[in-house]
């Protein structure tokens, strides 16, 4: 059996775990200091911004397609396996135009979505009030809709991959430490970790620590944080039936059900100093953009407001999905910063394609 070990159990730790599980001949561990998605998966809105994203061709294009490929396949069978539902909104996302905005763009986008076999549609502000009465239109001058699209809970998605990949045999180790590998590979190729439970003897290290990846090893890139907040409120009513995720100058508000809602998020990049400090001014701007957009949030309680920690590469571009520089049975898939749930699937994959070469 080749022994893989994967450090880190977020979103894509476990979808890594589960991806693997399906090769033959492989042990599996998966190895987190924590309970499992408590890291930035733990903050994460959900939202699977891949079709209606500008990026349009190359790697940054491909992983997005791919994950959107692979989620219409994932949720179901992972709920097949574990008999547990996950919340996967497939009513897509309608993202709103402000007055400033280049629609050209967007018509541009859709037609390059439409070469790639994609659906993007276009709305006048008076279709958006048609269709969507509970959005207020006086700025706005047009929406995209992108129905293919969509939106999973992080932290029930990522328990599910868990619970998965455990009935295929993965074995999860919460609470244990990995220690920092070795500056250079030992001869034998096979590197060993130390961690707080002792040493784990492998032929594959993955290294999906998010935010502690870089401290795994001097090779890995640095990993620096963005600070995300978000609310999560109580309506006395929904704002409408079957809600795509509605999107707006950055905010996102994502109709969960039972006349809730998840509004986010902010992005706070770290001071000079490289001190991470929530701004309380930011949120009331994120919350203030939203019932701009959906006046009806204005009369609603708050259940819940957090903030996480979005792991982004320095001088790279995200995610990092490599081998660690230096080792050849260590894989580097990290750094994935504000898509790491819709990276998750593809990310899995290109693993998944590495190290089922020599299994
Ligand atoms: C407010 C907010 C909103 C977001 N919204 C979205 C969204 O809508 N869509 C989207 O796609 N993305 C979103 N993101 C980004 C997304 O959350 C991240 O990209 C993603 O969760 C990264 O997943 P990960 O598994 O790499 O990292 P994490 O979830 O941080 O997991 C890394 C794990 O590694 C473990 N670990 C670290 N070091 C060690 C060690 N030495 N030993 C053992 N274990 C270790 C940690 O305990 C942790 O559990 C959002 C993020 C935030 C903060």
């Amino acid at each position: 059996m080749v022994k893989v070990v994967i450090v880190g159990c977020g979103v894509v730790g476990a979808a890594i775990a589960y991806e693997l599980s399906q090769v033959s001949g492989l042990e599996i561990t998966v190895v987190d200091q924590n309970p499992p998605a408590q890291g930035s998966t733990g903050a994460a809105l959900g939202v699977l911004v891949g079709i209606i994203s500008q990026k349009t061709k190359g790697r940054a294009w491909e992983l997005r397609a791919r994950s959107m490929k692979r989620y219409e396949t994932l949720v179901p069978e992972v709920e097949a396996l574990t008999g547990e539902r996950i919340p996967y909104n497939r009513q897509g996302i309608l993202n709103l135009c402000f007055a400033g905005e280049n629609l050209g763009v967007w018509e541009n986008l859709a037609q390059i979505r439409q070469a790639q076999g994609w659906e993007l549609k276009l709305l006048t502000t008076e279709q958006v009030q048609a269709q969507y009465p509970q959005i207020n239109c006086d700025p706005v001058i047009g929406a995209v809709y992108s129905p293919q699209d969509r939106q999973v809970d992080p932290v029930k998605l990522t328990l599910g991959l868990i619970k998965a990949a455990q009935h295929r045999g993965v074995n999860f180790q919460f609470g244990v430490t990995v220690e920092p590998l070795p500056v250079r590979e030992q001869s034998s190729q096979n590197p060993s970790l130390c961690t707080s439970a002792g040493t784990l003897r492998t032929d594959w290290v993955i290294l999906a620590a998010g935010l502690g990846s870089s401290s795994l090893s001097p090779q890995a890139p640095e990993i620096r944080p963005v600070l995300g907040q978000a609310i999560q409120v109580q309506l006395a009513q929904e704002l409408g039936e079957d809600l795509p995720v509605i999107t707006g100058e950055d905010v996102h508000i994502v109709p969960l059900g039972d006349q809730q809602y998840w509004i986010g998020a902010t992005v706070e990049f770290p001071t000079p100093t490289g001190e991470v400090k929530a701004d309380s001014e930011k949120l009331d701007g994120v919350m203030a953009k939203a019932r701009a957009i959906c006046p009806g949030l204005a009369q609603g309680a708050i259940l819940r407001q957090w903030s996480g920690l979005r792991p982004r590469p320095e001088g790279q571009a995200a995610p990092v999905i490599e081998r660690l520089s230096g080792f050849s049975h260590v894989l580097l898939a990290t750094g994935h910063y504000r898509n790491g749930v819709l990276l998750a699937p593809a990310t899995a994959q290109i693993v998944r394609e590495i190290v089922g070469e020599g299994a």
